[in-house]
């Protein structure tokens, strides 16, 4: 090992929460703790070292109006990455993206193929749309295609109630989740109103996004089967807005996303306080911009979850929720190094010192 490059990060690496030490090198793109002998091209890095961020909900190659262009995807990809996001869960895209994977100057992507809708009821262009009796088939096509995950979107507007409803009859949805199971994939579901998450935590879903429906009579049920949820409290900010453009077509509505808003900060509390797992998901690249994953932390603390955890949500935990190394000897140096410590004062995950991905500088 004469005349390799080596990267040496020192300062304080936070390994784990409670697990930190004063140095690491990266020989080969890889962590060690060792220090490499006879390393004579050595640059230096120095500041609070943690695990590449994880944006547990976004979509890569996905706009307001639905698939986009390599060009495009390539273009979220880089700002997720400039913000330190160097893991992503994405939580459905109509766009192939699996070229992605051969760029190691771009985030690691954990797919959840293309939403699965119900006919009509979610946005236009976004999802396979499909009735009940086709729900298990399309499930099944989508775990192969995904990287582990399947996407449902588990309520939408009814427009002839007026209001959210749940999408799918229990049955069927049972039925989707024991398939998406056997297929080794988890299944996660999108849903704003209250309506469908007794059905989707009975039939044994893995995680809910938003879950601004999450009451009390639910959330001892969550916190025994261990579902996580996803809030994407960024995202939840935009409900006003919404509410109001549609407030004379469909006031039960408006009224119903104002009240989830209105409460937004108490149910992800209360979530959290009862155990279940809550991770960081920003919603990027429906309507929101890729890279906010700093301001959904933010968004989490101020909900009152303790900073260390809200920390962990994008590092530590998120990471082995998904079954990704984190900063472990041997793992992919993907690690963003900051200016203080994060446990401390979140907004130093807003404007990254370094970030280091696949063992390379690349901001
Ligand atoms: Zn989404």
């Amino acid at each position: 090992m004469s005349d390799r490059a080596v990267l040496h990060v020192k300062g304080r690496v936070l390994v784990g929460p409670d697990d930190v030490r004063d140095e690491l090198w990266v020989v080969d793109g890889r962590t060690t703790y060792e220090r490499p002998s006879g390393a004579r091209d050595i640059r230096t890095v120095a500041g609070w070292a943690v695990p590449g961020l994880v944006d547990a909900h976004c979509h890569v190659g996905l706009d307001t109006r639905g698939p986009v262009d390599e060009a495009t995807s390539e273009k979220q990809a880089l700002a997720d990455r400039d913000a330190g996001t160097l893991l992503l869960r994405d939580a459905g895209s109509p766009s192939d993206t699996r070229w992605i994977d051969d760029r190691d100057d771009l985030p690691k992507i954990i797919r959840a193929g293309r939403h699965i809708a119900r006919t009509r009821r979610y946005i236009r262009n976004f999802a396979h749309e499909v009735e009940p009796g086709d729900l298990v088939a399309l499930v099944a096509q989508e775990a192969r295609r995904g990287d582990g995950w399947v996407k449902l979107v588990g309520d939408w507007i009814d427009r002839e109630a007026g209001d959210l409803t749940a999408c799918w009859p229990r049955g069927d949805v049972e039925a989707a989740i024991a398939e998406a199971h056997r297929l080794g994939a988890r299944v996660t579901a999108h849903c704003f109103a209250e309506v469908a998450l007794r059905d989707l935590v009975e039939a044994g879903i893995d995680c809910v996004e938003h879950a601004t429906g999450l009451t009390g009579d639910l959330i001892p049920l969550f916190a025994e089967r261990g579902v996580a949820i996803v809030p994407t409290l960024v995202n939840i900010a935009t409900f006003p807005d919404l509410a109001a453009g549609a407030e004379t077509k469909f006031p039960r509505w408006s009224a119903h996303m104002r009240r989830l808003h209105e409460r937004r900060y108490d149910t992800v509390r209360d979530a959290y306080d009862a155990g279940i797992p809550v991770f960081v998901g920003t919603d990027a690249g429906g309507s929101l911009a890729h890279g906010l994953v700093a301001d959904e932390v933010a968004e989490l603390v101020k909900a009152g979850i303790p900073p260390l955890e809200a920390v962990s949500a994008t590092a530590w935990s998120a990471r082995a929720w998904l079954g990704r190394p984190g900063l472990e000897e041997g793992a992919p140096a993907d690690l963003v190094v900051l200016d203080g410590d994060p446990r401390v004062d979140v907004r130093v995950l807003a404007a990254p010192r370094r970030i280091v991905l696949n063992g390379r500088v690349v901001g």
